[in-house]
């Protein structure tokens, strides 16, 4: 998403505040979409089984290069969202993204100046200070 993307964006969700103008109400909403995704993700592996978790120790202290980290590092996860689970994760997200992004705006935060500063971060720390 270019910077003009997300202007526009946080542009678009100022002006469907109305209803939600208390910062706290945003704040409310934004824990219980950040639940939700949870959810989604959960009931993808335990309702329609998608894809499964299988979850363990991750061998953090074997890992002394990116190719060992890309081999014996795991997500848990195997199989793919089936197209429904996905549209329902990215719903989830979008909420998120829109509360989170009412936030931002409430408190006069730019989402561009943040997106810019984190993509900042990840560039200095690096692969192994992400974990
Ligand atoms: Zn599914």
């Amino acid at each position: 998403m270019s910077t003009h993307a997300l202007e526009q964006f946080q542009e678009q969700v100022s002006q469907l505040l109305l209803r939600h103008r208390s910062v706290l109400d945003i704040m409310s909403k934004l824990d219980q979409t950040s639940a939700s995704i949870n959810r989604t993700v959960t009931k993808s592996i335990t309702d329609c089984g998608c894809i499964e978790l299988h979850a363990s120790k991750q061998p953090f202290h074997e890992v002394d290069s990116l190719d060992v980290a890309q081999q014996r590092i795991t997500n848990h996860v195997t199989g793919e969202l089936c197209e429904h689970c996905k549209e329902l994760v990215q719903q989830a997200i979008g909420s998120n993204l829109f509360y989170l992004t009412a936030l931002c705006t409430q408190l006069d935060i730019k989402l561009p100046e943040v997106l810019e500063q984190e993509a900042q971060k990840c560039n200095t720390l690096g692969l192994f200070n992400l974990t």
